[in-house]
Formats: structure tokens, C-alpha cells, sequence
């Protein structure tokens, strides 16, 4: 399997079996919507943030299978991170999507699978959406001036 198959296969095992998805009505979790007007993607994703760490994550919306994969691949990577690392993990997806060096992709795990995504400029939207809204949830007020 070359390279290309296997990621295209990463993304449609994550929109067929989808991590995190399916939202929680606990007061505890931040929750954002966001929605992508151009590809008709609309997300809202649920964080739970304790001393700093994410303890969970959901995820629920409908779109097209790069945006629904994505939110579902981010949950996964996010998951017990602490809140620096996630920005961190954040920041380096949006760097590997415009393409610019990155110096240790491998932190990306599964989300490498939309690396070729960076190809298609009106997709790279579906791609970032589920990173924008977990992102926003991290850092209310930074994610509000880094709307775009
Ligand atoms: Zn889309």
C-alpha cells in the first residue's frame, strides 16, 4: 500500500467509525461551535479541561468526510494532553497544511493523513475547522482574533 492509499484509508476509517463523537450535557465542558460556510461543514466540539490537562473531548457535526475525519482524528490526538502541548499539536497541523518545516511531524500521528489536504487551498477549511473549534476552547480569547 503506498503512502496515499494509507492515508486516504486513515480518513475514511475515522468518518466511517468516528473517536469522541456525540455530545455530553455536563456544565464541566466548554463547548464551541464553529462552521465552515463554504464547504457546508458545522461542528460543535466539547472539551474538559482539568488543571490544565484535557481529560476528554467530543466532537458532533455533519460535513464532508475531511472535516467529520479530522474532528475525529484531533480528539484522539488531544486527548490527555496538557493545554500547552495541544496548542503546540494545534499550531504544527496548521504548519504542516500551509507547508511550512516542521521539525518533528511525527508528533501529528494520525492527523499526517490530511497532509496532502495542503494541495487543495478550498479544502484546507474542511480540514482546520475541528482544530479551530478545540483551539478556541483551549484559549477563548486568543481563538476569537485567530478566527481565520
Ligand atoms: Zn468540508
Amino acid at each position: 500500500m503506498d503512502l496515499k492509499s494509507l492515508y486516504r484509508s486513515v480518513i475514511m476509517d475515522h468518518y466511517k467509525n468516528p473517536k469522541n463523537k456525540g455530545l455530553i450535557n455536563d456544565e464541566g465542558y466548554l463547548t464551541v461551535h464553529l462552521n465552515n460556510p463554504t464547504c457546508g461543514d458545522d461542528l460543535i466540539v466539547q472539551l474538559l479541561i482539568k488543571d490544565d490537562k484535557i481529560i476528554d473531548l467530543k466532537q458532533q457535526g455533519k460535513g464532508c468526510s475531511i472535516c467529520c475525519a479530522s474532528a475525529s482524528v484531533a480528539s484522539e490526538l488531544l486527548k490527555n494532553k496538557d493545554t500547552t502541548e495541544a496548542i503546540k499539536l494545534i499550531r504544527t497541523f496548521y504548519d504542516m497544511l500551509t507547508g511550512k518545516e516542521i521539525k518533528d511531524k511525527s508528533i501529528l500521528e494520525d492527523a499526517l493523513a490530511f497532509e496532502g489536504v495542503g494541495q487543495f487551498p478550498a479544502r484546507i477549511k474542511c480540514a482546520t475547522l475541528a482544530w479551530k473549534a478545540y483551539e478556541k476552547g483551549l484559549n477563548p480569547l486568543e481563538g476569537e482574533q485567530n478566527n481565520e
